[in-house]
């Protein structure tokens, strides 16, 4: 058993006691420049959250995700379920960034940008602290038996988290929904809607849960990236690193100043850290690099007189004496699959039109013959018109031929025209008439340009192989 309730069982995570059984972490608050730096960036991810849903861009919400109509829009491009293969480089290409960056920054993912931290540090904890007291007061409170005041407190505590988890699933579901259309969803009753209403009630109680209660579990059980990161590091990867050689050996009770390091083994840093670990024995799985324990060490040093800095963002290498290689094979990869899929991205981003059109023959043959009411023959190609419309303007299309010299030989018709192409598809009928001594040989090949009859602007050009009879 150890003699110093920080210091930390060998075998054992500090959050799991002797039996197995969660042991609640109360983290020391910290002051620094590394608590100013990440409390302004959490706040800006926090606004960039609330508000993104909020900002439409070419008329379309920033970010939405339409699962049932299968249509996903990011900051004006709009994906359809077809384009499903172009998400999956979205997806890579995330991998391999957070990949890159955590081969040089390492987990500053984690302790900088992860929600699960962004949400705890900034809301959840302060509504604890501003409740139940520094950490000191909500161990004591958490021992403490039951009593009217631990009562109110973790009753006011626990509303206003809940408070804060509705706000937050929200905003979540304004990704999903539509944040306007939420708006008015929730000025109704829940009956109108019952399964978003279930939906809503299901992730506020796994935020509530998660931020409230499991906490730095999470990071610790199951997160996955948790888990790969130190694939992704190595010696060269910067870490939150303790400086073994100028902190050893750490005081102990009795020794003179000149007979320790710079370490007075205060505990501080363990005591700030909220997965509870002491960084003094190296890069562990369980560091969420969040800077808690720089800040808590540079207090003490400050105070003892010594240099800041005895732990801080470094390299293993670095604290080796060896020079640090922030190009080697590792990272390399990473940025160039990185750069690869990025390009092969916005390349197919291009390629995938806005507007696209395909025409296919409408029926069985090639071409119908019909006596005008004159006694003359007219020829009649028929053609199925499937449209998709991925921009984000509505298109009044008609059809029109590129050498405008055809218009008094050959006849479009369509049964509306222009058609309203406002959705994802529209399939409509063409017809042209025309007759026979247009063709030579018994074909002709047309160019037929898509015009939008709001602008007169041709949105396509299509070429269309007219069929008749052989003189
Ligand atoms: S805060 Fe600094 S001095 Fe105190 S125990 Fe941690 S490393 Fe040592
Ligand atoms: S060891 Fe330091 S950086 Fe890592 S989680 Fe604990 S306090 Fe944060």
């Amino acid at each position: 058993m150890a003699s110093n309730k920080f210091e930390l069982h060998e075998s054992r995570l500090a959050t799991t006691g002797e039996h197995g059984e969660r042991v609640y972490i109360h983290p020391e608050d910290v002051k620094g420049v590394w608590r100013n730096r990440r409390t302004v960036f959490y706040w800006f991810l926090i606004f960039l959250y609330m508000v993104l849903p909020w900002i439409n861009i070419g008329g379309k919400q920033s970010i939405l995700l339409d699962i049932p109509g299968r249509e996903f829009t990011f900051f004006g491009n709009t994906f359809l379920a077809h384009n499903a293969p172009l998400l999956i480089f979205v997806f890579l290409g995330f991998v391999f960034t957070i990949g890159f960056i955590t081969s040089i920054w390492g987990r500053v993912w984690c302790g900088w940008a992860c929600p699960q931290t962004v949400f705890i540090d900034t809301i959840y904890r302060k509504i604890e602290s501003f409740i139940e007291g520094n950490a000191r007061q909500r161990q004591k409170l958490s021992a403490a038996p039951m009593s009217f005041e631990k009562l109110w407190k973790k009753s006011i505590k626990w509303v206003l988290f809940l408070i804060v988890s509705l706000h937050i699933t929200h905003s979540f579901l304004g990704y999903f929904v539509g944040a306007r259309k939420l708006f008015w969803i929730t000025m109704g009753p829940p009956t109108e809607h019952m399964t978003l209403f279930i939906f809503m009630c299901l992730i506020t109680l796994l935020f509530l849960l998660d931020f409230g209660w499991f906490r730095e579990q999470f990071c610790i059980i199951a997160c996955p990236y948790g888990r790969i990161q130190s694939v992704m590091m190595d010696e060269h990867s910067k870490a939150i690193i303790y400086d073994e050689k100028r902190g050893e050996p750490r005081r102990q009770p009795g020794m003179k100043k000149d007979e320790h390091g710079a370490c007075i083994n205060c505990y501080a840093c363990v005591k700030a850290c909220p997965t509870g670990i002491d960084i003094r024995r190296g890069v562990q799985l369980e560091c969420i690099a969040c800077t808690n324990c720089i800040d808590a060490c540079d207090e003490i040093m400050d105070h003892v007189g010594s240099p800041r800095g005895l732990i801080r963002y470094d390299t293993q290498s670095n604290l080796e004496g060896k020079p640090t290689k922030y190009l080697r094979p590792r990272n390399l990869i990473y940025l160039a699959a990185m750069i690869g899929i990025f390009v092969t991205f916005i390349f197919s981003l291009k390629l995938s039109q806005e507007f696209r059109a395909t025409l296919v023959r409408g029926s069985n043959t090639t071409f119908s013959e019909a006596v005008k009411s004159d006694g003359s023959i007219e020829v009649v190609n028929h053609y199925k018109v499937n449209m998709e419309n991925e921009s984000l303007t509505n298109y009044n299309i008609s059809l029109r031929f590129k050498d405008k010299s055809l218009e008094d030989k050959i006849t479009i018709v369509m049964p509306r025209n222009p058609v309203t192409v406002d959705k994802a598809y529209f399939k409509t009928n063409v017809f042209f008439k025309f007759e026979p001594s247009v063709l030579t040989n018994g074909s002709k090949s047309i160019i037929i340009e898509f015009f939008d009859t709001n602008s007169n602007n041709v949105v396509l050009e299509k070429e269309v192989k007219l069929a008749g009879p052989l003189k």
